[in-house]
């Protein structure tokens, strides 16, 4: 077996007090919670988030809602949940949200009905039709999750993390009546290019990567701010790659915890001894190594 440098195992009870949990924002946002870091609800004037997703399966989200950044941040005021069930927008016996697609084809479309209605009971306004439009608050997006929208990232987390409410579509079947895309939703996005079979997944990851990006959802601003696909100006070593790189996004990175040695792995000394400059260097130029491995699309064309 290999054996890690010393440094490493003397280092290993320097700090005894860390955290031993694999998720370690929550204990950040327990300092938080206790008054020890990071901005608070009523210092930054902060208004909250208000998250609505309208589905037919309503007790889909009870696990994804329930834990982790999400919970705390329901727990603590920062974001609001609303799931509403879409057939309490129907007005048959048997509770019909779909039909058959016209023009034929295989499968059932989501009805524009119900969902106009269940929009504009959560808005409290109607969103008028083909000879008036009603505009919806600039502060409101009504998403609908679709594999034919636009492309969800980062960016788009960031700018919905601007937003005071968000109103989430979830479709199901062969997908929604059109109109829904071209007269009541503000935004048609797609997770990735794969196709899911409801909509609930996509607007559970838009809520998780929206909440984790509101002030003091994480306790301590810096962790989104230094992670994946968040710009940073300090990658390049070379002055003249300088200004091409802090354009582009480049993966978070990597982490090591304790044990400093792990089955003969030991973790890069550099992060031992201690050295921030040397650490911060090494951080840099593995990120970006990561990044043209895993990721050379988010990088300039060499
Ligand atoms: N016929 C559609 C797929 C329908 S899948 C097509 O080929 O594009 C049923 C529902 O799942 C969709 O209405 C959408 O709400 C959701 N969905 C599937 N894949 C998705 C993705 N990549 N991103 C967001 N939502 C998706």
């Amino acid at each position: 077996m290999a054996s890690c440098p010393k440094g490493q195992k003397r280092n290993e009870s320097e700090d005894g007090q860390g955290a031993q949990g694999d998720d370690s924002s929550i204990h950040r946002q327990k300092d938080m919670e206790a008054g020890n870091s990071g901005p608070t609800i009523n210092s930054l004037n902060w208004l909250g988030m208000r998250f609505e997703l309208i589905t037919i399966f309503p007790e889909f989200f009870a696990g994804p809602l329930d834990h982790g950044i999400v919970r705390r941040a329901r727990e603590s005021g920062l974001v609001e949940v609303q799931v509403q069930d879409l057939r309490e927008f129907t007005k048959d016996r048997h509770r019909t949200v779909d039909d058959r697609p016209f023009g034929g084809g295989e499968g059932m479309v989501l009805k524009p009905e119900p969902l106009f209605e269940a929009v504009e009971s959560l808005l409290g306004h109607d969103v008028g039709d083909a000879t008036k439009k009603n505009e919806v608050d600039s502060k409101t997006a009504i998403v609908l999750m679709s594999a034919a929208g636009k492309l969800f990232n980062q960016e788009t987390a960031r700018k919905f993390a601007q937003l005071e409410r968000i109103i989430f579509i979830c479709g199901r079947y062969e997908g929604v009546d059109e109109r829904v895309a071209e007269h009541l939703a503000t935004d048609e996005i797609s997770i990735g290019d794969f196709v899911l079979s409801g909509g609930e997944l996509p607007a559970m990851m838009i809520v998780d990567a929206v909440t984790r990006l509101l002030p003091g959802a994480l306790g301590n601003e810096a962790s989104s701010q230094n992670e994946s696909f968040s710009a940073r100006g300090d990658l390049g070593t070379d002055p003249s790659h300088q200004a091409e790189i802090t354009r582009h996004q480049i993966l978070d990175f990597p982490h090591y915890t304790r044990p400093a040695e792990y089955r003969g792995w030991c973790v890069p000394e550099v992060l031992i001894g201690g050295n921030h400059a040397g650490v911060a260097k090494w951080r840099r130029s593995v990120a970006l190594e990561k990044t043209r491995r895993n990721r050379p699309d988010l990088l300039p064309r060499e």
